[in-house]
């Protein structure tokens, strides 16, 4: 055996396993397909609950550092009119965590640097593995292979080796496509984050640490669409040319080697993630579509649940399935309530739309903060079963 755990991808979910084993004295292995540990040029919201994750991981004080204090997050129509305003920092007054947004490079370069160097093997990506008694075999690309115990698949929401587990665990299209860059704030200013329906798509903003503001857009699409996969910053500025400002003025700052696409896909929740000496952690698991912010932020909470549970039992194929259990309803009800939110969001037909926004600016502010008071009321380390 060439180690007692092995991780599949060094992504948020991966790099922060590995901090996590590190921290329990695991010996583990973490193996990742690109030739660097980076994330893509983009930010990320780290909501509350993530932030308590990173709490119990040690993390929290560093990564408050290099992340944005978040104190509103609107949500607006076309015209910049408020339709939703959740109160965050009452709910962060609640949970006694603040909810931050980050650079993606940033988080990962950190996590990176908290990682031995000779714990992470870049450039080799997994493309199957065999089971024999309580031995895995790793096989990777470039021919080469690895014997672990233990193996941790957190290999983002196209994995591979979860395909090979569960053939049926195709990832599958949204019905809208995206595109996402992060540019200068220095003219823009922005300083609150939002995310505004229109009839072209949805626009979200928000400022980053370094005079950065991270923004995306979602129009509907067919799934790889040629004419998205061509389409430049002026076909985003003709698009959202009649949103409320600064939307027109960041498209316009925007250069188009700057852009970022990726159509929208999730995986439908699985009815398990622990499968005796294996487990699904992160997009790999429990992929969901980006419009509660909270991929990432599972991530996190799965890796501070399964440190918590491989920290209290000897037997790590039960700290496993204890993982699956404070787990999957969790994870499901998030990946099914936005993919819920997404669909109404992306309405185009203007008297639903019209209906909505007139239903939507009507909500007392308690009703419109219902889904983050469920997450956040939710003590994800203390469910113990
Ligand atoms: C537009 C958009 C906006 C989002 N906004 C938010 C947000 O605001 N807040 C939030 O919490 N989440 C957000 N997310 C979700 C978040 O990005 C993901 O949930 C998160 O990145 C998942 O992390 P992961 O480590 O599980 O997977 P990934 O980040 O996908 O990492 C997987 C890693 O595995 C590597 N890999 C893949 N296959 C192999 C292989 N076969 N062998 C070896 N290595 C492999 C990859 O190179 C990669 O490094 C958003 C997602 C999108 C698309």
């Amino acid at each position: 055996m060439n180690s007692e755990f092995a991780i599949i991808g060094g992504g948020v979910a991966g790099l922060s396993a590995a901090i996590g084993l590190q921290s329990i004295n695991s010996d583990f292995m973490l193996f990742e397909q690109s030739a660097l540990v980076k994330g893509i040029g983009a930010g990320f919201g780290l909501a509350a609950n993530a932030m308590q994750a990173l709490d119990f991981l040690g993390l929290k004080e560093d990564i408050e550092k290099i992340g944005h204090h978040v104190s509103t997050y609107n949500i607006l129509d076309q015209q910049g009119n408020i339709l939703l305003a959740p109160d965050t920092n009452a709910l962060s007054d609640q949970y006694k965590q603040d909810n931050f947004t980050i650079h993606r490079a940033d988080l990962h370069h950190y996590l990176h640097s908290k990682i031995p160097v000779e714990k992470i093997v870049l450039n080799k990506r997994a493309i199957k593995f065999t089971q024999q008694k309580d031995l895995i075999t790793l096989y990777f690309e470039d021919g080469t292979q690895h014997e672990c115990r233990y193996l941790i698949i957190a290999d983002g929401v196209k994995s591979p080796l979860r395909q090979q587990l569960i053939p049926s665990s195709a990832p599958r299209y949204a019905g809208y496509t995206c595109w996402r860059a992060t540019i200068d704030n220095s003219d823009i200013k922005l300083n609150k984050g939002s995310e505004t329906w229109g009839k072209a798509g949805r626009f979200g903003m928000t400022p980053l640490v370094g005079n950065r503001v991270y923004w995306y857009a979602c129009i509907n699409a067919p799934a790889q669409s040629s004419k998205f996969k061509n389409y430049t910053i002026s076909n985003l500025i003709e698009d959202f040319k009649d949103y409320h400002t600064p939307i027109p003025q960041i498209l316009a700052q925007t250069k188009d080697k700057d852009l970022i696409w990726n159509d929208i896909i999730d995986i439908k929740p699985l009815q398990n993630l622990a499968y005796a000496n294996i487990l699904l952690i992160g997009d790999a698991g429990h992929a969901t579509t980006p419009n509660m912010g909270q991929g990432a932020c599972q991530a996190l909470e799965d890796v501070a649940v399964l440190i918590d549970e491989l920290g209290h039992k000897e037997d790590v194929i039960a700290a496993f399935q204890s993982f699956e259990k404070r787990r999957l309803a969790r994870t499901k009800y998030i990946t099914e309530t936005s993919k819920f939110i997404g669909e109404v969001a992306q309405w185009e037909n203007k008297p639903l739309v019209f209906l909505r926004n007139t239903i939507l600016k009507k909500l007392p502010s308690k009703f419109t903060q219902r889904d983050l008071q469920k997450l956040l009321s939710v003590d994800f380390m203390k469910i113990n079963t």
